[in-house]
């Protein structure tokens, strides 16, 4: 059982924007909220997590930086950009796989939706993420594995997590409104620990940085909370700390929506061009 984590020290916390749109009331306020848990004697740290190289732009990296100053947010640097660290992702994939719990999956998108379909009656089992994964690749003999590797066929890695989480006995970790949480990673079936696109994924690129960067408290929206599971059996695996977590409620939009970077009249640009003030815009995005 994890105790939950004293917090008598000045915490450390971070904002961890993908660069993939304008930062707009939903994102403005984790950025607050992290800034403000790490109160005056504390840490607050800034993360790009632009591991997605296809959707990430360095134009939206640049305007983040320049709308969270508006905001009158001042972190600490460096600022630790992902696309940087793809060899420390790499390591920890190293590391897992040292330990037989992670397999190449070959499976395409259509390959995975054919056989959710094709398991006719079965209850088509949900994830946080979506369907979960069938496991095709899982059973797969290690020589043809090798094989279509060594062919070139592109492939992700996945982690066993029933066989990880059976490895690593009960999990738990301590949220500010759930209280002790015990982790149930299987809700998610086999994750994605390396894309096929690039080496890394959010789970394990998140989970690793927050325990390089020192993170004592984790605050982002509650939409996150499922992903903890994970995060939580990722640091049992590689032998990681675990901060404490405070998931927050998000923004809502006046359609009772998610606000989402679709919501364009809510970016901090078009409210910094509407004539609002930062004091306003943190108004709004706190309320
Ligand atoms: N990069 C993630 C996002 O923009 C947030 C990750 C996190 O706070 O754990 O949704």
């Amino acid at each position: 059982m994890t105790p939950a984590p004293s917090l008598a020290t000045p915490a450390v916390t971070r904002f961890a924007p993908s660069p993939t749109g304008f930062l707009h009331l939903g994102t403005a306020r984790a950025a607050l909220i992290a800034a403000k848990a790490a109160g005056p004697d504390g840490h607050f740290l800034l993360r790009i997590e632009d591991i997605d190289r296809g959707r990430c732009r360095i134009e939206f990296e640049q305007a983040i930086l320049e709308d969270l100053t508006w905001l009158d947010l001042r972190w600490e640097t460096p600022v630790r950009r992902q696309s940087e660290h793809f060899a420390d992702y790499a390591g920890a994939i190293g590391t897992l796989r040292a330990t037989g719990l992670l397999y190449p999956c070959f499976c395409t998108r259509a390959d995975i939706q054919r056989e959710i379909a094709a398991a006719d009656g079965a209850p088509h089992l949900l994830g946080p993420d979506g369907p979960i994964y069938p496991g095709t690749c899982r059973g797969l003999a290690a020589a043809e594995a090798s094989a279509r590797m060594a062919a070139g066929q592109p492939f992700a890695w996945r982690l066993d997590v029933a066989r990880a989480a059976a490895a690593m006995g009960q999990l738990h970790w301590h949220d500010a409104d759930a209280g002790t949480v015990r982790a149930t990673p299987e809700i998610f079936g086999d994750v994605v620990i390396g894309r096929k696109d690039t080496p890394a994924s959010y789970h394990l690129a998140c989970t690793w940085d927050d325990a390089l960067q020192g993170v004592t408290l984790v605050t982002r929206g509650i939409e996150l909370f499922p992903s903890t599971h994970i995060h939580r059996l990722l640091q049992a695996l590689l032998d990681l700390p675990t901060p404490a977590y405070a998931h927050h409620p998000l923004v809502i939009a006046a359609d009772g929506k998610k606000l989402s970077k679709r919501d364009a009249a809510l970016t901090l640009r078009a409210l910094r061009e509407s004539g609002h003030t930062p004091e306003q815009v943190r108004a709004m995005a706190l309320s």
